[in-house]
């Protein structure tokens, strides 16, 4: 058995955002020792170059100096090292992205991911791990906790509130447990057999244990989905919370979470508010990926190569079908109402429908070219793009009630989740390319089966709108599509947030596109009306009727423009889902059995 690879992580200067980091490696590499730091984090699919934030790296071979040599942007190698018995590389890095893909350090907590911080050791990387996680040292930080999934090296329960030394099976393993220490608000709950804990940091008023029981029950109908037992003891919410922020990132018995103080609950809050909704959400879709995609893997991803892209065409499946279910499991566990299901999807179909990139890109596509296009959207992207997450969902949504109706309720989608937890979740053995349409070919059987994994793959390899009406009909829901209002419309959506009125994207066809308005203008005045902001802007437009003539002037850069465009009719792109008022037995038995009842 190879020897194990020694960590150690210090917060050393908290004010100047700097971890100092070391990795001890035992009877090295007699030619020549190589280091290298991760190009990605698994989950975020793009090229982020973790390495950039190093900002000294040295290495001593037996306590004495030794050669290190930058080799490529991410990777380092020793100079012969014969007759050496310990090399330790030591680096000084740059912590301060409070975001979930990276590293986060000042005087008030820290936060990181092992990709940014943890080197692989060439050779080593299936060796065993273990890491000494210091406290930053001064008074101020004495009363600073931690809270990791990563578990303690004597053998005592994971989770325990202490810094310390922890330990991982192998590299793969040590950067998959992401780290929070500082002052954060914790909490704990049992569901389905497992101990959850969250940890708040940053200001907030949650009303903690109404999130508690939100969650356990989010988590227990997952964990009653898949099967029982979970496949961890312990898992962390290690939440950020910001004033304006969202964002997720899954692991392996945790996930970081980014968002925003005004979705949490508070104490006497009556119902769910929108935001707290999709903060639930949020939490529930991590929570999915504990299966799909943490262990439910593509094929691809067995192992991850971390020094470049790893493409495959199934993130429609692992982020797409994860998006399906984080909204389900909130109807399903009873945590919101069937009409509120409702319209979150109406507001997922909506924003597929809105851009006519879903008719050039099939999701197939978009999962390939996730790590140029999707994680790397410019102004163009409504027109160029689909996203695999949202209609991902939707096809989801749609190969569900499919098997749901063509089977009279005996199998769903979610037998279709099963098989795949015990094909290749429980075995580790990847899901090959055109796995899920075997998958969707077994539980739907001779006929149904065949049918549905063909009309799945033509789904994901193609960019027709699927017929969602219609197939939502047998279920006892009607689909209807309206447009947003009744006032005329330019065809641009605005920047967000509450500075000069900024077009952020021009849908392609629109008045704007027509006359020549671009991404980036900045709207002035229309028919010599100053444009102050977006309500502004709304409230000219509702005076006004579709096909009529307007000036519209702009700043583009520094240079003032005027163009004439006729006002363009309100597109039908809101979609609004109800329960049909006169649905037979059996509609509502099938919809019973998919949205619970
Ligand atoms: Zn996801």
């Amino acid at each position: 058995m190879k020897p194990p690879v020694e960590y150690r992580i210090r917060p050393s200067r908290p004010g100047a955002h700097l971890f100092e980091v070391s990795c001890t490696v035992l009877d090295p590499d007699p030619g020549g020792q190589g280091f290298s730091l991760p190009a990605w984090i698994p989950g975020s699919y793009m090229i982020r170059e973790f390495a950039r934030n190093i900002v000294r790296i040295e290495a001593l071979a037996d306590d004495k100096p030794c050669v290190l040599e930058k080799v490529d942007k991410h990777s380092w190698r020793t100079s012969p090292l014969r007759g050496v018995k310990k090399l330790v590389v030591r680096c000084e890095i740059y912590a301060w992205d409070l975001s979930v893909r990276t590293a986060h350090l000042d005087t008030t907590h820290g936060f990181f991911n092992g990709t940014s911080v943890f080197l692989a050791v060439e050779g080593r990387t299936d060796a065993p791990c273990a890491v000494t996680i210091d406290r930053p040292e001064g008074g101020q930080y004495a009363d600073w906790a931690l809270i990791t999934t990563l578990p303690p090296a004597e053998g005592g329960p994971t989770g325990r509130c202490d810094f310390g030394r922890f330990v991982a099976p192998d590299y793969d393993a040590l950067i998959d447990h992401p780290v929070e220490m500082g002052r954060f608000a914790r909490a704990r709950f049992e569901a389905g057999g497992v101990t959850h804990e969250i940890a708040l940091t940053g200001r907030q008023d949650c009303d903690v244990e109404r999130l508690c029981s939100d969650l356990a029950r989010i988590c227990a109908w997952q964990i009653e989905l898949f099967g029982a037992p979970a496949p961890v003891t312990y898992y962390a919410f290690l939440v950020m919370v910001v004033g304006e922020g969202y964002g997720g990132l899954e692991h392996r018995a945790s996930t970081a979470l980014l968002c925003s103080r005004a979705d949490l609950p508070w104490k006497g809050m009556v119902g769910l508010s929108d935001g707290y909704k999709s903060f639930l959400g949020l939490c529930s879709h991590e929570y999915f990926h504990t299966w799909n995609v943490k262990r439910i893997k593509p094929a691809a991803f067995t192992p991850y190569d971390l020094t470049r892209e790893n493409h495959t065409r199934l993130l429609w499946a692992f982020e797409g079908f994860t998006s399906y279910y984080d909204d389900l499991a909130l109807v399903r566990s009873g945590v919101i109402g069937v009409d509120d299901y409702l319209a979150l999807l109406g507001k997922n179909l909506s924003a597929v429908m809105r851009g006519s990139g879903r008719l050039k890109q099939s999701v197939a596509e978009s999962s390939f070219d996730a790590w140029t296009k999707y994680y790397r959207q410019d102004e163009n992207a409504p027109n160029a793009i689909v996203s695999y997450y949202a209609k991902g969902a939707l096809i989801a949504l749609a190969l569900d009630v499919q098997l749901r109706a063509g089977s009279a309720g005996r199998c769903s989608l979610d037998d279709v989740m099963r098989l795949l937890w015990q094909r290749h979740g429980c075995t580790g053995v990847g899901v090959p390319e055109d796995g899920i349409f075997a998958a969707v070919r077994e539980v739907g059987g001779e006929g149904l089966g065949t049918r549905l994994a063909r009309w799945l793959r033509q789904a994901v390899e193609g960019c027709e709108d699927l017929p969602l009406a219609k197939l939502l009909k047998p279920m006892g829901v009607v689909l209807e599509a309206t447009p947003a209002g009744v006032a005329p419309v330019l065809g641009v959506k605005l920047a967000a947030g509450a500075g000069e009125p900024r077009v952020a994207n021009v849908y392609d066809d629109g008045a704007a596109q027509t006359a020549g308005v671009s991404a980036g203008d900045v709207l002035l005045a229309l028919d010599g009306i100053r444009i102050a902001s977006a309500k502004a802007l709304d409230d000219l437009l509702a005076r006004r009727l579709a096909g009529e003539q307007a000036r519209l002037h702009v700043f583009r850069r520094d240079e003032l423009m005027a163009f004439t465009l006729e006002l363009g009719e309100a597109p039908a792109d809101k979609y609004v889902l109800s329960l049909a008022p006169r649905a037979g037995a059996a509609a509502v038995a099938l919809r019973r059995g998919w949205l619970g009842s």
